[in-house]
């Protein structure tokens, strides 16, 4: 892989954030990465000490503000004459860059609303992350989440990551889901300008969240010329790189920090947004699950009477200023009309299609099984979903699954959109023989 498409997950937890699983330690996320085509991901929730110690343990400095496993590759299987199909895992594939990234969920009262803001921050060092972390220490105790809840304002967060050292970067998580998010309607802002302040200029970047693609976020001219990226906001290993950024950058602090000011995003991998469990507007209790178009004004559920929780989509109809841009697909990538568009696909997790294509669970023992054999013969899961030949593909997972990726690819798929908490469901339509 060129070192100028580097694929990046920088929205992860560790095991140490609430409601995640045991498994997410440094050995299962570098192994994970490799087997997903991660090339840089986030050593997350830094400002937990236990975990930081622990991290500090397991990762060595590469020497420019990133990490690399200490036990990885390098002592374990050697590449074998560079045969990437090699089934000796996972020592044969490049081990997987770490940058200190974390998620930090801000609150604070303003303009008379509370708000509840989530940004990911990312530091170059683990001695930055110290700094920080000692502030934080002072508003929350930071052994109770990985994912801490401090009472601060994000344009004071900023603050005080810059003063630990001025190479922070941060940004808005998930920017527009209802209750976290910097737009969400709940507890969110019109404006970036509103939330981060004398700081808005230094935010370079806006985390769509799984409810939210390119698409729908460049109607939206606050959003300006700022990177538009996706990450996965994984709890467990199996969501890691659900959604990832390909960016222009080499695995380096200062390089990925430029590419996200200079928004050098090749492109975005996306779930479908119906996928996300907030993109309609809707009443879980209720199962009521309405489009903008058909929401009453006053945002009440028809059945209870009780407000709705108004979804990614309408926010974004209601703060949308600029035409939608014009869609094109090219082998599977989604083009708009403008420079600033970057390109983005739209995919459906391996593990789904296989399960799909086998009529079985998603946690079957045979979907494991047929999904590991196409991953070890292509290398990683985004190469098996974006660029193996279709006949490739047939050989190893069957005619069926073979289809079922190529409709994926072409975006021929049936959507049951999320609301309300409850995800939404996306599966592929088999393409017919003459279709690929
Ligand atoms: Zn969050
Ligand atoms: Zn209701």
């Amino acid at each position: 892989m060129s070192s100028h498409r580097l694929v990046v997950d920088l929205h992860l937890h560790s095991r140490y954030s609430l409601a995640t699983s045991p498994q997410l330690n440094i050995q299962t996320l570098a192994g994970t990465a490799i087997e997903k085509g991660i090339d840089l991901l986030a050593a997350p929730d830094f400002t937990h000490p236990t975990w930081r110690k622990e991290m500090q343990t397991e990762l060595e400095p590469a020497g420019n503000g990133v990490f690399r496993r200490k036990n990885g590759a390098s002592s374990g299987a050697t590449p074998v004459n560079g045969d990437l199909f090699s089934t000796e895992e996972p020592g044969s594939r490049p081990e997987p860059a770490f940058i200190l990234t974390t998620e930090i969920s801000c609150i604070w009262r303003q303009g008379g609303r509370s708000r509840r803001v989530h940004v990911l921050l990312m530091m170059p060092s683990f001695e930055a992350a110290d700094r920080i972390s000692q502030t934080l220490a002072a508003h929350q105790n930071l052994e109770s989440d990985g994912r801490p809840m401090i009472k601060v304002s994000a344009a004071d967060l900023y603050s005080m990551a810059l003063e630990a050292d001025e190479r922070s970067v941060l940004f808005p998580a998930h920017a527009w889901t209802p209750w976290y998010g910097v737009y969400g309607s709940k507890s969110g802002f019109d404006s970036l300008e509103e939330c981060f302040g004398e700081h808005t200029s230094r935010v370079p970047a806006v985390e769509t969240g799984l409810s939210s693609n390119p698409h729908m976020n460049w109607s939206v001219s606050d959003i300006g010329d700022r990177a538009i990226v996706s990450f996965s906001d994984a709890h467990s290993p199996a969501s890691m790189g659900r959604e990832l950024t390909v960016l222009d950058a080499e695995p380096d602090y200062e390089s990925v920090r430029s590419a996200l000011f200079e928004n050098r995003v090749v492109e975005t991998i996306e779930f479908h947004p119906e996928h996300g469990k907030y993109h309609m507007n809707g009443h879980r209790k209720c199962d009521v699950r309405l489009s903008p178009e058909e929401t009453p004004p006053d945002g009440r559920c028809p059945v209870c009477g009780r407000p709705m929780t108004l979804g990614v989509l309408h926010r974004i109809s209601e703060i949308a200023d600029l035409p939608h841009a014009q869609l094109t697909m090219r082998s599977g990538l989604l083009f708009g009309d403008e420079p600033r568009h970057r390109p983005f696909r739209q995919l459906v997790p391996l593990r789904e299609l296989v399960a799909q294509a086998l009529s079985a669970g998603v946690g079957a023992k045979k979907v494991a099984a047929r999904r590991t054999a196409l991953i070890d013969r292509f290398g990683d899961e985004l190469a098996v979903l974006t660029t193996a030949p279709r006949d490739d593909l047939a050989e190893i997972g069957g005619d069926e699954l073979a289809n079922l990726i190529m409709a994926v690819r072409e975006g021929d798929v049936e959507v049951e959109p999320g609301f309300d908490g409850v995800y939404g469901s996306v599966s592929a339509r088999p393409a017919s023989p003459a279709h690929v």
